[in-house]
């Protein structure tokens, strides 16, 4: 029982010194950069003209691939893994388990002769099936048709993943049902970004600026935690759940702001140069690296790349920093909330349009052309979060981020948009037609007077928005650390999709009867402004007041998970991604069965798993307490001595024991029960039923925790976990 004084830190920090002096890292990380990477130009110097023009079709174009290449293609790739060391394949795929999968095939087959013919064609290439029967589907692929197939995503490219002993030839791949579904993260993605490309570009004839296509830009800010890897071995609730289900504040928080910025312990340094070292091979633009609000929580950003690169290389991040971590005695945790009491993770997700051509569409110009496209774009920007607050809302959910959002630190639930002072004004004078009367010509003479002024990092830059205009691309806050980020940027492409069309046809028809562009351009900013002003929000999210004035405004407050879900197929919604083609009726509700299926199972592991803990560790700890302090009682009455206040521990004691044991009757039965049949009555008993009963059981043991003594604790405390670095 008594193992908390084994715990041995630092023998393992000194295992670790000692193990990592040998280590030598290139310090020079241009020289490395994408060293692992296929890119474009490996392909332009190994294929003949004529083939890898036809490729950059594909890709640059998004043209079908012309089969009559894929052999040659998928000869080249093949040469050049085997060059870098690979000896086996694997198409990788985003199931909707939120990371990525993959099956390796190894280049090699064993042939009848004793021999073995190497294998890796286009057709090996273009097309894979992993025994998919496994990866959640939603129903979408029952299992007597278990079939799924992999296609691979020639926009993305393929890299090499390295392990102590080898190395793969990963191929960024989409995965949907033999119909022809999508069961992944990155199809509803593609189609989003296609969909964008679309209407931004229809959107950009207006304003005389053809070009050739328009994507999302995306740069994701990752928050996570590392503990010592002896402690989290010590924690099942870490080790099952991703967080910590018992556990009493620490005496010293993150009140002491110092953490944040501070320097970087040594360790934890060493861990991110190795990780970053990696990233860097793998083409990933990893810029910063921080301390965060917490002890013991930092934080890593890449620099913004193409919308589905960004989240590509945001899933091989994740992988990598995990991997790493263990190299150095850590773990890395990307939960939403490890620690209770202490700030949780997110993922910033910083998201804008750019043109091929290198105009960024959320960044206010020099010319009043540029500007008069801003506001468009931002007005757009206005509509679609509005319009769509449910499903920006949904796009977020999960059982994880419900302990973030609302809950008084990071993000409120309620969408909101922060323009900044100055951009709110400048659409104030919008609306109010001020503008007109400028001498030059209304609007365009406005553009040129005021924008570009617009601080980029305005310092009135607001943290308790969830959706924030930072100068030059808007931040979805709300996202949560562990999830990927595919869906939220899914949502944002196709809401803004929406927006840009509906402004775009409201204006065309305008100077179908017979108006100027100038002038439809300025009714429509108008007419968007004064519709959807509800949603600007520049004061302090976390306030009660807040609360009250959004529900005055008629914005949606969705607190939590469960609230939210249900609404992802409402007919608005299954309407809107049908239109543009990102995701079916089917899909939807496939995917909306399978957040309430991970709802539903992560909490009924978090209440198993607390039941768990209880039963075999705490209360057997606080019976110890209560026999050492009988026995003690025993002696001094034996001596004679004046024994209340051993009584009275005794009692306290008692009370606490015999209240935990009450609150555990309560969670066994919350636990054995599941709430009915379908996945939403379960999610539903939960939310209502165990939730209640998990924490009633933490309380009662966080208690026992405070007057537990050091050598019958059997769990590392906060304290240990949080400031051993
Ligand atoms: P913060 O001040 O919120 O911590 P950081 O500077 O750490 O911001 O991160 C900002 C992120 O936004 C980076 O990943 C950066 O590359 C990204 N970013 C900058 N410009 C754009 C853009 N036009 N589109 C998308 N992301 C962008
Ligand atoms: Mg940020």
């Amino acid at each position: 029982m008594q193992l908390s004084a084994n715990y041995d830190v630092l023998a393992a920090i000194k295992n670790w010194r000692l193990g990592t002096q040998s280590q030598t890292i290139s310090t020079n990380a241009a020289h490395i950069f994408a060293e692992d990477v296929l890119t474009m130009e490996i392909f332009r110097s190994r294929l003949s003209k004529p083939v890898f023009k036809s490729l950059m079709a594909t890709v640059e174009r998004s043209e079908p691939l012309d089969s009559s290449i894929s052999d040659i293609v998928a000869l080249a790739m093949k040469e050049w893994a085997a060059e870098k060391g690979a000896t086996h394949y694997t198409h990788w795929f985003q199931p909707l388990t939120g990371s990525t999968a993959e099956k390796h095939e190894s280049f090699v087959t064993p042939n009848s002769g004793g021999g073995a013919i190497s294998e890796f064609s286009g057709k090996e290439l273009i097309q894979g099936e992993p025994d998919a029967s496994s990866f959640p589907s939603g129903g979408l692929r029952a299992t007597f048709e278990a079939r799924g197939y992999t296609a691979w995503d020639p926009t993305s490219p393929a890299f090499i993943m390295r392990h102590s002993n080898g190395a793969t030839l990963c191929i960024p791949t989409a995965f949907a049902s033999w119909t022809g579904e999508a069961l992944d993260e990155k199809t509803p993605l593609l189609r989003s970004i296609e969909a964008l490309n679309k209407a931004a570009k229809k959107a950009l004839l207006l304003f005389d600026t053809p070009v050739a296509k328009v994507y999302p830009t995306v740069g994701l800010e990752q928050e996570y935690f590392l503990v010592d890897e002896e402690f989290f071995y010590r924690r099942p609730d870490l080790m099952l759940c991703g967080r910590t289900l018992f556990g009493a504040q620490p005496p010293r928080g993150q009140e002491l702001e110092d953490h944040y910025f501070g320097s970087i312990p040594d360790r934890v340094l060493s861990f991110m140069a190795d990780a970053e070292y990696q990233l860097y091979k793998l083409g990933v633009p990893v810029k910063t690296r921080h301390n965060e609000v917490a002890p013991g929580q930092y934080e890593i950003a890449p620099l913004f790349e193409h919308g589905n690169i960004a989240a590509d290389h945001q899933q091989l991040l994740m992988q990598i920093f995990k991997n790493t971590a263990r190299k150095f005695g850590l773990v890395c945790m990307m939960h939403e909330k490890p620690f209770a009491g202490v700030n949780g993770s997110g993922k910033h997700t910083n998201w804008s349009m750019s043109t091929n051509t290198g105009i960024n569409l959320l960044e206010p110009g020099e010319t009043p052309q540029e500007n008069m496209m801003f506001l468009f774009f931002c007005a757009a920007m206005l509509k679609a979060v509005d319009d769509h607050q449910d499903l920006l809302r949904i796009s977020v959910s999960s059982a994880a981020n419900d302990h973030r959002l609302g809950a008084n630190e990071a993000p409120p639930a309620i969408i909101s948009i922060f323009l900044g002072d100055q951009l709110s004004s400048i659409l104030d004078q919008i609306e109010s037609g001020k503008l007109e009367d400028t001498p030059e010509a209304g609007l365009l003479g406005l553009g040129t007077q005021i924008l570009p002024n617009l601080a980029r990092h305005a310092g009135d830059r607001n943290r308790t928005s969830p959706f924030a205009f930072t100068g030059n691309k808007f931040e979805f806050r709300a996202v949560g650390s562990s999830q990927s980020s595919s869906f939220a940027i899914t949502v944002l492409n196709t809401i803004t999709t929406d927006a840009i069309s509906a402004l775009t046809s409201d204006i065309e028809s305008l100077m179908n009867n017979g108006e100027s562009f100038s002038h439809a351009l300025a009714t429509v900013l108008k007419q968007t402004i004064k519709n959807h002003k509800r949603i600007i929000f520049n004061g302090d999210g976390y306030s009660d007041d807040w609360k009250q004035e959004a529900s005055q405004r008629g914005l949606l407050n969705l607190p939590d998970t469960i609230s939210a879900l249900p609404l992802l197929s409402s007919e608005k919604n299954c309407v809107l991604f049908k239109k543009y083609a990102v995701l079916s009726n089917r899909e939807i509700a496939a995917r909306e069965e399978v957040m309430f299926d991970h709802y539903f199972k992560t909490i009924n592991i978090e209440g198993e798993t607390t039941e768990w803990i209880a039963q075999t560790m705490i209360l057997p700890a606080a019976l110890m307490i209560v026999k050492e302090q009988s026995t003690i009682a025993k002696n001094v009455k034996e001596l004679g001595l004046e024994f209340s206040s051993v009584l009275s521990g005794i009692h306290e004691t008692i009370a606490l024991t015999n209240n935990l044991s009450e609150k555990l009757a309560v969670l066994n039965k919350a636990n054995k029960e599941l709430g009915g049949e379908t996945i939403h009555e379960k999610a539903h008993h939960m939310h209502d039923t165990v939730i209640p009963a998990m924490n009633q059981v933490r309380q009662a043991a966080d208690a026992l925790e405070r007057i537990m003594p050091d050598a019958l604790r059997t769990m590392p405390n906060y304290r240990e976990m949080l400031f051993v670095k």
